[in-house]
């Protein structure tokens, strides 16, 4: 069974569908609400009444981070990135947030190990378009050639 999510831009709230109003309308302000994954709605703080499973999204993001930063990966894409005076915290939420997207979109692959009691067990992000992931990093944090501006960060 697929969780199904909606997200209002305007109130930047998540709701689930038996909320919303006629026309997956948001039941606050009357926007069109967009339809978002539950990874996604996971990073976008799942709206009240979803407690449960709003704790295992949040392990489940934890487990995405913990793999891409292992092994000094974090630090290392941290620095290759470059992103100015951003916080290293605000830096990796920002990359699990695009690995996720990644992953609803397929062109990243989360692979688990079977067994994961043995040793050797490999869980790993599987990049089936490594430019893409390149472009969308660049596009997250554009490379300071000297000319460019710091982007101020919101
Ligand atoms: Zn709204």
């Amino acid at each position: 069974m697929r969780e199904r999510f909606h997200w209002c831009e305007r109130c930047e709230r998540t709701f689930l569908p038996p909320d919303l109003g006629a026309g997956d309308v948001c039941p606050h302000c009357g926007q069109p609400t967009k339809r978002i994954s539950w990874l996604t709605a996971a990073l976008r703080k799942v709206g009240q009444g979803t407690g449960n499973r709003s704790d295992i999204q949040q392990k489940h993001l934890q487990l995405i981070q913990a793999i891409w930063t292992a092994d000094g990966m974090g630090q290392r894409y941290f620095e290759i990135c470059q992103p100015g005076s951003m916080y290293y915290s605000r830096f990796v939420r920002q990359v699990t947030e695009l690995i996720c997207r990644g992953l609803e979109e397929g062109w990243i692959e989360l692979r688990l190990p079977v067994q994961p009691l043995l040793s050797g067990g490999k869980y790993e992000l599987v990049h089936h378009d490594p430019e893409r992931f390149v472009r969308e990093l660049q596009l997250l944090f554009p490379a300071k050639s000297g000319e460019r501006p710091a982007a101020s960060d919101g």
